[in-house]
């Protein structure tokens, strides 16, 4: 049986009434204000470190209102692809506020990432020639390392760094800077990203004291003193309703610490953080807002939702929790269900066995922290469409930021045959 504590989502019954009534459901809502107030506090948390910068990891929620949000309070764009590059660019961020982090790259992405001068972040040793080859080599280039083995605090294992087939070894990170350096690269960055989705204030500060040793290492050794240091992503949020979320201003001071002890002293104190956070920075800020469509009473009750994994894969793909509120009866009797989309899949379910107020055919449920890898996840199986993503807007007005897919959309790309509806 899972947990009977509660989460409160960001926007009243009344509000959403509203909202509902002018916007078909399902929808992903966004709301506007946490996603500000959360950027601010990560920018405040670094502030001692004069060229911090976030790069908001595109993949998360890859929204142009989103990112101009984002944009507004000072944030940069981390992108994986040259359609996330594209986007940021036509966006308008500086190219010194695009990062591009990608791996098993096709040529012409580095080409595109080189024609707007993204910074580029190298995933490969084997990278560093095929890009030399694909683009030219820029006078910034950053490296992602890979250290394998585990990676915990204290006795807890994180992650099996390992088993993840991204970044390079400490040996070709070494070769890699000093070719790139013969080459005549000027500007070095280090990156690594070795723990997914952590709850605990140690991850980036553990994390950092690991690559300010290496930065420290990398100048000893080859004389490169390098300009930033990208802790990347991976500080996470509490899904579950015991809420023990991170405190981004205690994790500023524990990486400000180690910047002090390690990098302070051996006159690298110049280097620049970057962090390139997604879920930490939205996750909390969206809702999938949904309607009860069925009651189905078999061996257990099944509420059936008109969203389904389509608009919110986590739950089927990982098995991962997301809170589910009842706004329209939140004093209802508590039943234990599932509550399930309509996919020919048995894993279509946002919860099972959930001790859940009683749902009823039409009352509305909202989904919690859904803001990152929620609608980005989605896909088109069984034919189901994209839904539409609207944001809750500081000044209290919902503004639709994508439409709803329409079967159109979905038949756009079939050759030679005219669907047309
Ligand atoms: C996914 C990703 C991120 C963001 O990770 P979160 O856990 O969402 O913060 C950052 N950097 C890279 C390279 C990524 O692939």
């Amino acid at each position: 049986m899972e947990n009977k504590m509660t989460k409160t989502p960001f926007i009243t019954a009344d509000k959403l009434d509203q909202i509902t009534a002018e916007f078909p459901t399902p929808f992903h809502l966004y709301d506007e204000k946490g996603i500000r107030e959360t950027a601010r506090a990560v920018n405040a948390a670094f502030s001692w470190n004069p060229g911090f910068k976030e790069f908001f990891a595109v993949k998360a929620t890859p929204n142009p209102a989103i990112l101009k949000i984002l944009k507004e309070e000072g944030c940069g764009v981390d992108c994986a692809t040259d359609t996330e590059l594209v986007m940021s660019n036509k966006i308008g961020f500086d190219s010194t506020a695009i990062s591009f982090t990608s791996n098993d790259t096709r040529a012409e992405e580095f080409v595109y990432a080189r024609d707007i001068n993204a910074t580029i972040n190298l995933d490969a040793y084997e990278d560093i020639f095929f890009l030399e080859e694909a683009a030219g080599l820029p006078e910034t280039l950053s490296l992602r390392f890979n250290p394998g083995g585990v990676f915990s605090l204290g006795t807890d294992i994180m992650d099996h760094p390992e088993e993840s087939k991204f970044g390079m070894t400490k040996e070709q990170l070494f070769k890699g800077y000093a070719y790139l350096k013969e080459k005549g690269v000027k500007s070095f960055g280090l990156h690594a990203f070795l723990a997914s989705n952590t709850v605990t204030n140690e991850y980036y500060p553990t994390l950092a004291a690991q690559l300010f040793e290496l930065a420290v290492e990398i100048k000893n050794e080859l004389g490169v003193s390098l300009d930033f240091i990208n802790l990347s992503g991976g500080v996470g949020v509490d899904y579950t309703p015991a809420n023990k979320q991170n405190d981004i201003a205690v994790i500023g001071e524990g990486v400000h610490t180690k910047f002090d002890e390690i990098l302070v002293p051996n006159d690298l104190g110049d280097i620049s953080i970057y962090t390139e956070l997604g879920r930490f920075m939205t996750a909390p800020h969206g809702l999938v807002v949904t309607k009860v469509l069925h009651i189905k009473d078999t061996y257990r009750r099944y509420v059936g939702v008109d969203a389904s994994a389509v608009n919110l894969l986590r739950p089927a793909m990982y098995d991962a929790y997301h809170h589910i509120t009842n706004m329209t009866n939140p004093n209802g009797d508590i039943q234990v269900v599932d509550v399930t989309g309509s996919l020919c899949e048995n894993n279509d379910k946002f919860a099972k066995n959930r001790e859940l107020p009683e749902a009823r055919i039409g009352d509305t449920l909202v989904i919690h922290d859904t803001g990152a890898h929620g609608f980005s996840m989605g896909y088109n199986y069984n034919g189901r469409l994209r839904s539409a993503e609207i944001l809750y807007q500081e000044d209290g007005t919902a503004r639709m930021i994508r439409r709803a897919e329409t079967m159109n959309d979905y038949f756009a790309t079939l050759d030679g045959f005219d669907f047309e509806i």
